[in-house]
């Protein structure tokens, strides 16, 4: 539980303000006129404080929980719109020293042990690339030994220097344990995307249980990680907590604290904002933690971080099923991983059950899941633009937060789906994915861009390659 008494100097998420949340948010959570007043700030799209948002998830009044889901939706289409951003994980090593209780790769587990090679690296890349994915999040355990800062360099290096057929890897997420400033600076200047750590708790009690042993054990020097990602020039980074493991309120409010933080020191907040689920593994049963957290409630949590933190992206993983990843998809979620495999080595290999981090519980084929988009009225989207052409940190949230990133992704978004139904879509996917982008170039609004981006559909079928505006 929470004890304020374990707070440290330099601590910036206060446990205090944290239990002081929960107390506000119980007291006036039954009070309309303070929940209206917090709804009508949310619908100026500028977000909310973790307090307000704390007051939202506290609020059990059935017409006011609808009216959460119904801004959630709103907020996301004028941020995002109806786009949804295609990733895979890409496990590098499971070699690990830290203790945490939850995952199956804590030092001591006997889970076998693998370290992917350089040419094995070359052969997941290239499988991966044979999906259509274009965008990659690089996993490994913490072990200075065999995964140092030079191994992922050389993969991230490996991995940007695959070209198969068509196929290329052109933004690549990395997350891994928290690091130096100067490792930091050197994983910016091998150009990853976003550097995503999950806090996986804001208790601070709970997560020195958690982490009993390794480097991760130290909250503080978790917890400041991202401070050390910016000050080494990574602008774009990537908050999470694992829900299911504390209480889901107390996770709620420090993860905004934490984004506010972010804003206030280095004027961005984050890139994007994970909400993985604690899910069975090899010696490991969710059961066995204090915060499970129901599907309802999953879904009100996505739908409050999406209403408190506009600009955010917000993913989720394969750790959830169709169903919940469906509903989600409306509450404010625009990034999703498809077709994952979360063992080291799976995407050549058949999965390998006995190295799996975690249980997937949507095992759709890429196509799948693409296909799946586009009947639910959604665009599957490659893109990576923003980061190639330098619109990222604050530039990226400048752009955002006026909403005029719109202008660029939705092209760009039709344009990447029309290079992955030439090369690697199945028909029945190709048919309907070719009236989508007939349908959505007409919501294109200026028709200089709506010109450009029909040229550049021909040029893409006649076999070009890589447009981007
Ligand atoms: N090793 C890195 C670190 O220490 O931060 C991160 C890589 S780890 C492969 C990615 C994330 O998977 C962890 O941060 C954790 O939140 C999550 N994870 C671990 N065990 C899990 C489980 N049983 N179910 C769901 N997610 C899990």
């Amino acid at each position: 539980m929470y004890n304020p008494k374990s707070e440290e100097a330099g601590e910036f998420i206060s446990c205090q303000e944290i239990l002081d949340t929960l107390d506000y948010a119980r007291r006036v959570k039954d009070d309309m006129s303070v929940v209206n007043g917090i709804l009508e700030k949310a619908r100026e799209t500028k977000g909310l404080t973790h307090r307000e948002a704390s007051v939202l998830l506290a609020c059990n009044n059935e017409d006011k929980v609808n009216e959460i889901f119904d801004l959630a939706f709103d907020i996301k289409q004028q941020f995002y719109g109806n786009r949804i951003v295609l990733f895979a994980p890409l496990y590098l090593s499971n070699y690990c020293v830290n203790g945490c209780l939850y995952c199956p790769y804590h030092h001591g587990s006997d889970i076998p042990r693998k370290k992917l090679s350089q040419d094995e690296i070359r052969a997941e890349t290239i499988a991966l690339q044979n999906m259509g994915h274009k965008r990659l999040a690089v996993e490994a355990g913490e072990d200075p030994v065999n995964n140092p800062i030079e191994y992922i360099l050389e993969s991230l290096q490996t991995i940007y220097g695959v070209r198969h057929k068509n196929g290329a890897i052109r933004r690549v997420n990395v997350n891994i344990a928290a690091t130096t400033v100067e490792n930091y600076r050197k994983l910016h200047d091998a150009g990853i995307g976003t550097y995503i750590l999950f806090q996986e708790t804001y208790d601070r009690a709970g997560y020195e249980e958690l982490h009993p042993s390794g480097p991760k054990h130290n909250y503080a020097y978790h917890t400041e990680a991202m401070d050390r990602a910016m000050r080494g020039d990574i602008d774009d980074v990537g908050l999470g907590v694992l829900f299911g493991l504390e209480n889901y309120a107390c996770e709620f409010a420090g993860l905004l604290m934490h984004a506010e933080h972010l804003e206030a020191s280095f004027g961005v907040g984050p890139h994007t904002i994970s909400v993985p689920r604690v899910k069975p593994a090899q010696g490991v049963d969710p059961a066995s933690f204090d915060g499970g957290v129901s599907d309802e409630l999953f879904a009100k949590i996505a739908a409050c971080i999406r209403i408190a933190v506009p600009y955010t992206g917000m993913i989720i993983s394969t750790r959830e099923g169709q169903s919940v990843r469906e509903k989600l998809l409306r509450l404010g979620v625009s990034q999703i991983s498809g077709a994952s495999r979360t063992s080291v080595g799976g995407y050549v290999e058949n999965p390998e059950e006995d190295t799996r981090q975690f249980e997937v519980s949507d095992t759709r084929t890429l196509d799948e899941v693409i296909k799946w988009l586009i009947d639910l009225d959604y665009v599957p989207s490659f893109c990576t633009a923003c980061y190639r052409a330098g619109r990222t940190g604050d530039r990226f949230m400048e752009l955002c937060k006026s909403k005029q990133i719109l202008n660029c992704c939705h092209p760009n978004a039709l344009m990447t789906l029309k290079e992955y139904l030439m090369d690697y879509a199945a028909p029945q996917t190709l048919g309907a994915g070719e009236k989508l982008i007939e349908r959505e170039i007409g919501a294109i609004p200026k028709e200089k861009v709506r010109d450009l981006v029909r040229k550049n559909l021909v040029n893409i079928q006649n076999g070009q390659r890589d447009f981007r505006l």
